[in-house]
């Protein structure tokens, strides 16, 4: 297959093309490099099945030959970046996935959208089944994300219900690993790359919230296969196993053997108290479900950013 990659070369992105890669298809990388850079994707540059495009989805694309498939992973992802960069955000969940949809339209193509377990927002219900609409601020800071994704979601679903374009909608749930960035500013690299630098991991709030944390093999394993079903979605991604964000910085602090102290510090405005998927459909319809533990994802990912930190301080 000929697959478009939205967002190719960031920390997602840049693992689902070399799977696919590696599966035997061609990928067209799309990116225009705002929250990452080409390291990512440098082992794959000299690859004959692989080419990039160094371009804005958010503004419209005109691509030669046929696609099988578009997927649209281009977003700032972590909060620290889409504050940064809230209208961009909106520009590409709304005028990014219109664009995309429209490919599709016309190559005939197939849509899959990487969307969020923010569309929940701070949720009511826990765990979170596809079902539950969530409970958005729709003006907060975090809104430039959310309601982007969620606009995403709806105009998905416009195209699958008006033009019958073939769709598969996710919501991935906090899902880390190799390749994050070092100043991504989200929990898991902030807080190893803090330990392994000796410097305070900080805590924003009481560190009670939870999140529930998906090592991406198991992830884009979960995306392949969904590729493979008709079914639209929306299906929840992510690892059922909760922690809270105290636990998650002693487990850093341990598997580093760190001698970093904790720093707690405000909870940022509409910071989600809990997030925990209900991955039952994923279970059923992909035969499907997480199978790195917290502990083997962390090692991995400290192996990585031990590297990096080494490489970069
Ligand atoms: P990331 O920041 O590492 O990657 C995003 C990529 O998109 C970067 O390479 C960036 O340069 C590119 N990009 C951003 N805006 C663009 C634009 N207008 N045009 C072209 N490229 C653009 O983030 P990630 O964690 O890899 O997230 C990838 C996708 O998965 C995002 O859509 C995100 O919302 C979604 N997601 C990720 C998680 C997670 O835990 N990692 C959770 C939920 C949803
Ligand atoms: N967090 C933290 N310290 C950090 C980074 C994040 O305590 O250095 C908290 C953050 O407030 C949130 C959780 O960790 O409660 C997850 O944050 P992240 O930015 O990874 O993603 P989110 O799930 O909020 O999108």
């Amino acid at each position: 297959m000929r697959i478009l990659i939205t967002g190719g070369a960031g920390f997602l992105g840049s693992h689902l093309c070399r799977r696919l890669i590696n599966d035997g298809n061609e990928v067209v990388c799309v990116d225009n490099f705002i929250t990452s850079d080409e390291g990512n994707i440098r082992d794959l540059l000299n690859n004959p099945k692989f080419s990039v495009r160094t371009h804005d989805i958010s503004e419209s694309l005109l691509i030669d030959g046929e696609l099988d498939w578009v997927m649209h992973f281009a977003s700032p992802a972590s909060p620290k970046d889409y504050l940064k960069y809230p209208i961009k955000t909106l520009k590409v969940g709304l005028l990014g996935t219109y664009n995309c949809l429209g490919i599709c339209k016309a190559k005939k193509a197939k849509f899959f959208l990487a969307s969020t377990s923010e569309i929940y927002g701070d949720p009511l219900v826990t765990p979170q089944p596809e079902e539950y609409w969530g409970n958005v601020n729709p003006i907060g800071p975090r809104s430039c994300y959310d309601e982007a994704k969620r606009a995403a979601e709806a105009l998905t679903f416009a195209y699958y219900r008006q033009n019958g374009i073939n769709v598969r909608v996710i919501r991935i749930f906090n899902t880390y690993g190799p390749y994050m960035r070092v100043d991504d500013g989200r929990v898991v690299s902030n807080f190893i790359c803090h330990a392994l630098t000796n410097q305070e991991l900080t805590i924003y709030g009481n560190g009670l919230q939870t999140r529930s944390f998906c090592y991406v093999d198991d992830l884009i394993e979960g995306i392949t296969k969904f590729m493979e079903v008709d079914y639209p979605g929306p299906l929840n991604l992510g690892t059922p196993f909760e922690f809270t964000v105290l636990e998650l910085a002693n487990k850093v602090i341990t598997l580093t053997g760190s001698k970093s102290k904790i720093k707690f510090l405000p909870l940022p405005e509409d910071d989600p108290k809990q997030r925990r998927p209900d991955i039952t459909k994923a279970r059923a319809m992909l035969n499907w479900q997480p199978k790195i533990s917290l502990e083997e994802g962390l090692n991995r990912t400290i192996k990585y950013f031990t590297i990096k930190v080494g490489k970069t301080v």
